[in-house]
């Protein structure tokens, strides 16, 4: 049984490297996933396996029954689909074929092990109740999982749990990474107009300068980190755009854009920190005499790991793994993950699996996400099937 499995394995890993590498081939970013869409909805097609289409444009959730379904269980997997917007420059035979756009963060390795996993699955249905798979498109800055949930995924597939993964390359291949509570940080994003009184820069009686105003704001803004927030949690605010004047050196501006990003891990932390970037423009621009706009946009939830469930993770991959394999005190990222949607509305968890070969220093797989050099590693695909599978027998159990 064990052999026959391990065959099995072995035989679905050699497909899904090939899925792999024709989706690094031919990239798409943001609900443009069609390729991918139409790999995906050919190979279920082939394996018999059911799905639907048209879910954020381009995703897709296929749907795997186990021997018997009298559990009434259900839990999903859900793997992101796209691309970004880089050039790549990673020399490997499978590079993108499309130039600026390239899977540098390994979506197309997860996709790929989500193919293996069903195609798994829906072979050895050795578990009671249903599994989903959540081909996910526009992970990168689109809200994909946020959209999937607005169109009632949760209503059409009630599941009980969800689970996803991450490729790392901070981490060495063999490691993986669970905990419960927050693993990646929200992203929100703000935009500030700050208005003066423009005029010749040899008179600045006769104007109101909104540049001075604005530089002592991203000085008075940083503060709220250093003063206000609690120095036990995280938090960023990142000013990343100042704009104003014409590239004339005798023109005082009459407005000037602030634009930038704040991550944490916490609600209460989100709206302490939008409330106070508003305190500090109106004090600022009151003293003045300038105006301001402003709005705070909430992007991308913290994504929370659910404790019990990221326990249960936790205990199925020491067991398959060994523990000295399995971390679970590690830093969370400031990076975000729109995962984060789901697990809102569902108790799940979010792993990590390292990727990095030590060993091999100019490795492409020890690159970071998003680097023009990265690769996905696929040596990694059989831990991560093994790891989905495991879950289903567990929580699905006959
Ligand atoms: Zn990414
Ligand atoms: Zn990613």
């Amino acid at each position: 049984m064990a052999d026959d499995r391990n065959n099995l394995l072995s035989d679905i890993v050699e497909e899904v490297k090939m899925c792999r590498r024709d989706l690094h081939q031919n990239p798409a970013t943001c609900f443009e996933e069609v390729y991918a869409s139409d790999l995906i909805a050919r190979k279920l097609t082939e394996w018999g396996i059911p799905f639907e289409r048209g879910w954020a444009k381009t995703g897709i959730v296929a749907t795997i029954e186990g021997q018997s379904t009298t559990s009434g269980k259900r839990i999903a997997f859900r793997g992101d689909m796209d691309a970004l917007d880089i050039l790549e420059d990673s020399g490997v035979p499978h590079a993108s074929r499309i130039a600026g756009k390239m899977h540098a963060c390994g979506h197309d390795g997860h996709t790929s092990i989500l193919l293996g996993t069903a195609r798994y699955l829906h072979h050895t249905r050795n578990f009671n109740g249903t599994v989903h798979l959540f081909f996910q498109p526009a992970e990168e800055g689109g809200g994909g999982a946020y959209k999937m949930v607005e169109e009632g995924l949760f209503d059409r597939y009630p599941v009980d749990s969800v689970y996803a993964i991450h490729n790392w390359p901070y981490a060495p291949r063999g490691m993986v990474g669970i905990k419960g509570g927050p693993i990646m940080a929200s992203s929100d994003e703000f935009f500030i107009t700050i208005t003066g009184k423009g005029g010749h820069a040899a008179m600045p009686n006769q104007c109101i300068d909104p540049l001075v105003i604005a530089a002592e704001a991203v000085l008075a803004i940083q503060t709220i980190i250093t003063r206000n927030i609690d120095p036990l949690q995280p938090a960023v605010i990142s000013v990343t755009n100042f704009q104003a004047g014409t590239g004339a050196s005798n023109i005082i501006a009459n407005d000037a854009k602030l634009i930038g990003t704040v991550r944490t891990f916490h609600n209460d932390i989100r709206a302490q920190i939008e409330k106070r970037i508003d305190d500090i423009l109106r004090g600022l621009t009151t003293a003045h005499g300038a105006t301001y706009t402003y709005s705070y946009e909430r992007n991308y939830e913290p994504t929370i790991n659910d404790p019990a469930t990221a326990a249960t993770c936790t205990h199925i991959a020491q067991t398959l793994f060994g523990a000295g394999r399995v971390m679970t005190e590690f830093p969370a990222s400031m990076g975000a993950e729109d995962f984060g949607a789901m697990l809102m509305q569902k108790p799940g968890c979010y792993a990590i699996f390292g990727q990095g070969e030590p060993d091999t220093p100019d490795s492409p797989h020890n690159y970071g996400l998003h680097h023009p050099k990265y690769d996905f590693n696929d040596a990694i695909i059989p831990d991560v099937i093994r790891y989905f599978t495991a879950i289903t027998e567990k929580q699905l159990k006959i």
